[in-house]
């Protein structure tokens, strides 16, 4: 069996002095192809555990591979590159740019590839067809419902073709039904290969998700388990043989 595409051993977080602790000793294992929920209160870490599988962050103390790699070892350029081949951002609140259509905006993804303009948006477009936005292409955020605008980042986060999609409460701004097609998107993308990781609070969202980890003051309380384990979160037969045609 390959590594684990996420791989996280007694990892540690703490803020400031005296010390915050944020996260404390979590042991999280994401093989490829999964998706799954973290779910918890407000301030229970869920953003620092989604900064640190992002390498947005690095830990205090413990160890975390990402694709195989030990980013610990890794300097901030080595990391940059990373997240640019293999992981796909979508946070709560877009962070689109204004004033450029959602074209652009998607090509964005794409800025630090070397792919030429011209190639870069002619895949935004293919990016933005996936969400099932084409027709919108030339609008700019302002003329786009909260839902579109979310569809656009997620376009944006995936135009790379990463292995990881990590969403940081990518519902959270959003009417429930917009929300659904947001989590229909990020599960078309799951059953396309992608892995996905999706922090929410919201019981609905996670309830769609075939694995949920619950984080509770800065501890992992709960894990339902991974569909590839035996037990707990194993889906039956027939969907895992579904997501198998699917990615092969
Ligand atoms: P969640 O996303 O679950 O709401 P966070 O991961 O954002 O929780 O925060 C977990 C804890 O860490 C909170 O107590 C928060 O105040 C603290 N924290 C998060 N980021 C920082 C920071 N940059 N500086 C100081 N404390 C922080
Ligand atoms: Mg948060």
């Amino acid at each position: 069996m390959s590594a684990p595409l996420i791989d996280l051993s007694a990892v540690s977080r703490s803020y400031g002095s005296p010390p915050t602790v944020a996260l404390s000793h979590v042991d999280l294992r994401v093989a490829r192809g999964e998706m799954l929920a973290i779910v918890g209160p407000s301030g229970s870490g869920k953003s620092t555990l989604l900064n640190l599988m992002g390498t947005l962050d690095r830990a205090s103390s413990g160890d975390i591979r990402i694709d195989g790699l030990d980013t610990g070892a890794m300097s901030d350029a080595e990391l940059s590159a990373l997240r640019a081949h293999t992981i796909g951002f979508v946070f709560q609140q877009y962070h689109l740019a204004e004033g450029v259509t959602a074209l652009d905006n998607v090509a964005t993804g794409l800025l630090y590839t070397g792919i030429p303009a011209r190639e870069r948006r002619a895949r935004a477009a293919v990016a933005l067809e996936r969400v099932g936005l084409s027709a919108r292409a030339g609008h700019r955020p302002q003329e786009l419902s909260g839902g579109e605008r979310q569809r656009v980042a997620i376009a944006r986060a995936v135009v790379g073709e990463p292995a990881l999609i990590l969403a940081d409460e990518p519902t959270g701004a959003l009417d429930s039904r917009s929300g659904a097609g947001v989590v229909s998107i990020l599960a078309e993308l799951n059953a396309a290969g992608t892995t996905v990781v999706v922090i929410t609070h919201d019981p609905q969202v996670a309830e769609r998700m075939p694995r949920r980890v619950a984080i509770r003051d800065g501890e992992i309380v709960d894990d339902s388990g991974s569909r590839s384990a035996s037990g707990p979160g194993t889906v039956p037969d027939a969907a895992a043989g579904a997501l198998v045609g699917a990615t092969s």
